[in-house]
């Protein structure tokens, strides 16, 4: 059985009466402005569309969705934050999700006093379903948390095991799919309409290469979106970054050249690290980024920091672990010299 959306929404914000901005007051794009304490003078003068319709737009041709499941976040860590604060009692609810992952599910869960339950993710970095259902008959189990391709593994997650959750789980599920456009696989965003208790995060800050602009967005159904324009601050996309976004958002091609360049690059990279005797394992990669686990993680992050070329040590997450972001080939190129020149110390 479903829960009702509402039901699952914390008390204190079902009645929450939001603050109601002058935008929100009249929405009119012509007039002489006198409703918002602004200054009359500049170019930056005027607050920013609290909805941010053009952008909403574009991003629903993009993603072939309608505008109106889409919610704009600064960041997708704000989305992160409010579906915590939307629908987890603190101090009473719980979140879940599959460890190693991203390390803000647990930053956000413990800012909100929220209890996380981590099962582990098998050797393949999959889900283990069996683990799953005592935590489930848990009426304070809110939020599971799924991301795929998962972060630091790089590995997508299986399709029927994410339905499954879909399936079986009362609460709400929020998929993470930051990485998903360096991938084959759809985006779930076509099973939106299957899945009321869906939220799909994605975020310009990776294929989109826009992480100075903090722009993720959520993709989810028009009741559960009303609740994050309740709980969000009034005007939470700058003006600035709203234009930005639009700007990039409208250069398709260049976005396809860079996509398709890192994913060259990172097949060149797995070949060429493959051949150093230092590199014991590449984990399989669904992502702009490699896992990779080497003799001695924390001696090679070392050795690299003193060559002024920096990677991910997740030896305290996965034993001897390295995770490579792929860069630019002048970049990789650096990288696997100093790799090759290791090996031969
Ligand atoms: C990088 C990343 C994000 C992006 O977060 P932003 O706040 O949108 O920059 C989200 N989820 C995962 C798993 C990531 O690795």
């Amino acid at each position: 059985m479903k829960s009702k959306i509402n039901e699952l929404v914390r008390k204190n914000i079902q009645a929450l009466k939001p603050y109601s901005s002058a935008r929100d007051e009249y929405s009119g794009k012509e007039g002489i402005f006198l409703d918002a304490n602004e200054n009359p003078f500049g170019i930056y003068n005027r607050y920013p569309d609290p909805y941010q319709p053009a952008l909403k737009k574009k991003l629903a041709e993009l993603k072939n969705t309608s505008p109106e499941q889409i919610f704009i976040g600064n960041g997708s860590d704000e989305i992160i934050d409010l579906a915590f604060r939307i629908f987890c009692e603190p101090g009473q609810d719980k979140a879940l999700t599959f460890v190693p992952t991203y390390g803000m599910y647990e930053v956000s869960a413990n800012i909100n006093d929220v209890d996380l339950i981590k099962l582990p993710l098998n050797d393949d970095f999959q889900i283990e379903k069996d683990l799953l259902q005592p935590y489930f008959s848990d009426p304070n189990l809110k939020l599971v948390f799924i991301c795929s391709p998962n972060n630091p593994t790089g590995n997508l997650l299986r399709t029927e095991d994410i339905e499954f959750i879909l399936n079986q789980f009362c609460g709400i599920v929020i998929l993470d799919e930051a990485y998903i456009d360096f991938c084959d696989r759809p985006s779930f965003i076509e099973k939106l309409t299957d899945y009321s208790n869906l939220i799909i995060i994605q975020t310009l800050s990776k294929a989109w290469g826009l992480a100075g602009v903090r722009l993720g967005i959520g993709y989810m159904n028009e009741e559960i979106l009303s609740y994050f324009n309740r709980v969000k601050p009034p005007y939470n996309i700058s003006l600035l970054n709203q234009q930005t976004a639009l700007e990039i958002l409208n250069d398709k091609a260049a976005y396809d050249d860079k996509v398709k360049n890192i994913l060259a690059e990172k097949e060149q990279m797995i070949q060429r690290l493959s051949t150093l005797k230092m590199i014991r394992k590449i984990y399989p990669s669904d992502a702009n980024f490699i896992l990779a686990e080497v003799e001695n993680a924390d001696q090679l992050y070392e050795k690299l920091v003193e060559r002024k070329i920096i990677i991910r040590n997740r030896n305290s997450v996965i034993k001897n672990c390295v995770r490579i972001s792929v860069g630019t080939s002048e970049e990789n190129e650096q990288l696997l010299n100093a790799l090759k020149e290791f090996s031969n110390d």
